[in-house]
Parts: structure tokens; sequence; C-alpha cells
């Protein structure tokens, strides 16, 4: 067998195509942008990157980017501050905490102060609470969300599926698995204390994989014609590699989302998805 590779590059343009539209009728109607802030604190290399990242998304779909950038030594109290001030700014309408920040800074505190209306990534407890209530409105997290949406885009039936996620993580692993409990998809959470983990991945209709560890999943841990969505990004001396080994399970999968190419283009546009959003819930 060779596996349909879902084309997450392509999703992602057209979706992006469609954004710019509604973006476009929004700040014409409201005379201003959906804007995200991005708060970042201190001098890490890879946040830097990923906030030059994110601008690029929203001047792609015509959305106002702001970038909050504090000092290494800020105290807990004025990075609050600082918070507070975008959370009550009605010209932002998303804010995102990169991460790392600073050891001494308290991060699950400041994910708490978040605005939850403002919480595009989807990382404050309500969102999630309310997520794993199913009881909308709430931001689900972009990359589990953009995974998902190339699974509904493929036809993919999700009803009485046996779906396995590795990972356990609040960004990925657990909210996909609850997207796909929603889904009415019987659902297995694997972690790294899972006993016999290739023998649970081989009961997987549906498996997902969000770990962080390239190719570790053999092409024998699938089953025939299973659906595999691989989260995992891994830089390695080869190139990117997801969390599975592509090559070997295209042979036996029915549906591969690659790496790159898969998951990845898809979550910076879920975002934008979800700034839209809040940006409209805005009375
Ligand atoms: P985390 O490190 O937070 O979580 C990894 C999970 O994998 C943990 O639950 C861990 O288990 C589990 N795990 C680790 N080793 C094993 C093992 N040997 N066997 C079984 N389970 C194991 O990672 P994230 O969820 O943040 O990210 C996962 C991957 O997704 C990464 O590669 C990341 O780069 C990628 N990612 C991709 C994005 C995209 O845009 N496509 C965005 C975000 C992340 P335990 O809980 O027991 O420690």
């Amino acid at each position: 067998m060779s596996a349909q590779l879902l084309d997450g590059k392509a999703h992602a343009k057209t979706l992006r195509d469609e954004l710019k539209g509604a973006f476009a009728s929004y700040s014409a109607q409201r005379g201003v942008a959906p804007t995200l802030a991005v708060l970042r604190i201190g001098a890490d290399e890879a946040s830097a990157g990923y906030a030059r990242a994110l601008e690029k998304t929203c001047q792609g779909v015509g959305a106002g980017f702001q970038l909050v950038e504090l000092p290494e030594l800020i105290t807990q109290a004025d990075a609050v501050e600082t918070l507070a001030a975008l959370n009550s700014d009605d010209t932002i309408h998303g804010i995102m905490i990169l991460e790392p920040v600073p050891n001494h800074i308290d991060h699950p505190a400041l994910i708490d102060l978040l605005n939850p209306a403002k919480d595009v990534d989807g990382v404050h407890p309500l969102n999630a609470g309310r997520l794993l209530a199913n009881r909308p409105p709430f931001f689900v997290p972009a990359t589990p969300a953009g995974g998902l949406r190339l699974l509904e885009n493929a036809g993919v039936e999700f009803k009485g599926k046996h779906a396995v996620i590795v990972g356990r993580s609040d960004i990925v692993g657990k909210p996909m698995a609850l997207l796909l409990l929603h889904r009415h998809c019987t659902v297995t959470i694997t972690h790294s204390r899972t006993i016999d983990l290739p023998g649970v991945c081989r009961t997987a209709d549906i498996l997902c994989l969000a770990i962080g560890r390239a190719e570790m999943i053999k092409g024998d841990w699938v089953k025939p014609g299973a659906i595999v969505v691989d989260f995992g990004t891994t830089y390695t001396d080869a190139g990117l590699k997801g969390d599975c080994d592509q090559a070997a399970v295209a042979e036996v999968a029915g549906m591969l989302t690659p790496v790159p190419g898969g998951t990845g283009p898809m979550t910076n546009v879920l975002l934008m998805e979800n700034l839209l959003r809040a940006a409209q819930l805005v009375a």
C-alpha cells in the first residue's frame, strides 16, 4: 500500500486565501484589523524567530501585529502589569505569551491572568476546560486544530474509530484526544510510561503522534490502512523529521500527514482563524 499524503501546505494556502478576504471585510467594517499581540520575555533566540514567523503570518492575511518585548530581568509584577494592559486594550484581539520565559517568571501564573477571550492559542484553563466539556465558545490550540482540519478535509469518518494519541501535552496530545472524542472516536492516550506502545499503536484506526522523537514510530507499529497524523518536528542532520519513519509507515498506512508539509503549515493559519474569531466575538 502507498498512503495518501495529506498536503498541509496546499490546504494552508487555500485557507490563508479565504482568511485574507475575511480579514479585509472585518477591517473595512470595523475600521481596525484583528490584531495579535505577542509577549516575549527575555532573550531566547528561538522565541525571537517564532515572533518573526508570527509577524509574517499576520502580514500574510492582513492582521495587525504587535510585538511586546520585555527584558530578561523584568519582575513578575511588571510582566503582569504589561499583560493586564494588553488584556484591556480594545485594539488587541489576541495575545500569545511566547515560551520559554526566564526561570524566575511564573509562566502558569501569567497564563492564568490572560484574558480568555483573547487566548487565541487556547492555553488558558477556561478554554482548556470548555474544550474538555465541549461547551463553546472556546479556542482550540492551533496545532491539533490544524491536524483535525486536514482529516476533515480528506473526508475522514470519525464515528466509532479507535484513535490512539501518542503524547499527552496540553498543547497537542490532550486537545487532539478531546477533539476526536467529541467526534465520537474511541480514544486512547499514550505516553512515555505506556506498556507495549507498539502493540497499542497497532490497534489504531487513527494514530496521532505528538512526541518529538524523530522517526520513533516504525512501519510495523501501524495497522494496515490506518490514518497517521504526525505532529512531530525534530531537526536532525538529515533535515526536519516527524515522529514516524515516513517511508516505512507510508507503505502500510492509508493516509499520512508528511513532515515537512503536513500539520506544520496548518498551525499558523489556524491561529489566524482563531484571531479572526476572537475579533468577531467582540461586541
Ligand atoms: P512535549 O514534550 O510537551 O510532549 C511530548 C509527549 O510525548 C509527552 O507526553 C511524553 O510523555 C511523550 N513521549 C516522550 N517520549 C515518549 C516515548 N518514548 N514513548 C511514548 N511517549 C513519549 O511535546 P509537545 O506536545 O509540545 O510537542 C510534540 C511534538 O509536536 C514535538 O515534536 C513538537 O516540536 C511538535 N509540535 C509541532 C507543532 C506544529 O506546528 N506541527 C506545534 C507544537 C508542537 P510523558 O508525558 O510521559 O513525558
